[in-house]
């Protein structure tokens, strides 16, 4: 995984994240997942799959789906981008995959402000 060192900043798995309160009283972190500018133009160009961080260069930009989990890559990856909240941040763009996490957990419970 050597190449996501120059495209990730960093994974931040810990308190510092948002809490998202769940179905049954659970309590879930959501990740916050930064990259450099690099590695966010590897995710716009469609070289980098968005749900497993999977190295797509070998297959061409946009190929129909990352062979590693699957995804959807031309058909979703922008769209998924899109639905993301990006913003500019100095280091480069920061890229919440919040969203799609959640999708593979279970429904999210909006928390009660
Ligand atoms: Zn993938």
């Amino acid at each position: 995984m050597s190449y996501l060192d120059g495209l990730i900043v960093d994974i931040d798995e810990g308190e510092r994240s948002r809490v998202r309160h769940m179905s049954g009283g659970r309590v879930a972190y959501e990740p916050k997942i930064t990259f450099t500018r690099e590695g966010f133009e590897w995710l716009r160009t469609g070289i980098l799959c968005i749900q497993c961080f999977g190295d797509l260069r070998h297959l061409g930009a946009f190929p129909d789906n990352c062979p590693t989990c699957g995804f959807p890559v031309k058909e979703l990856q922008l769209v998924q981008l899109g639905q993301d909240d990006v913003g500019e941040e100095d280091i480069g763009s920061r890229l919440s995959l919040s969203d799609e996490l959640s999708r593979m957990g279970e429904l999210w419970v909006p928390p009660e402000s």
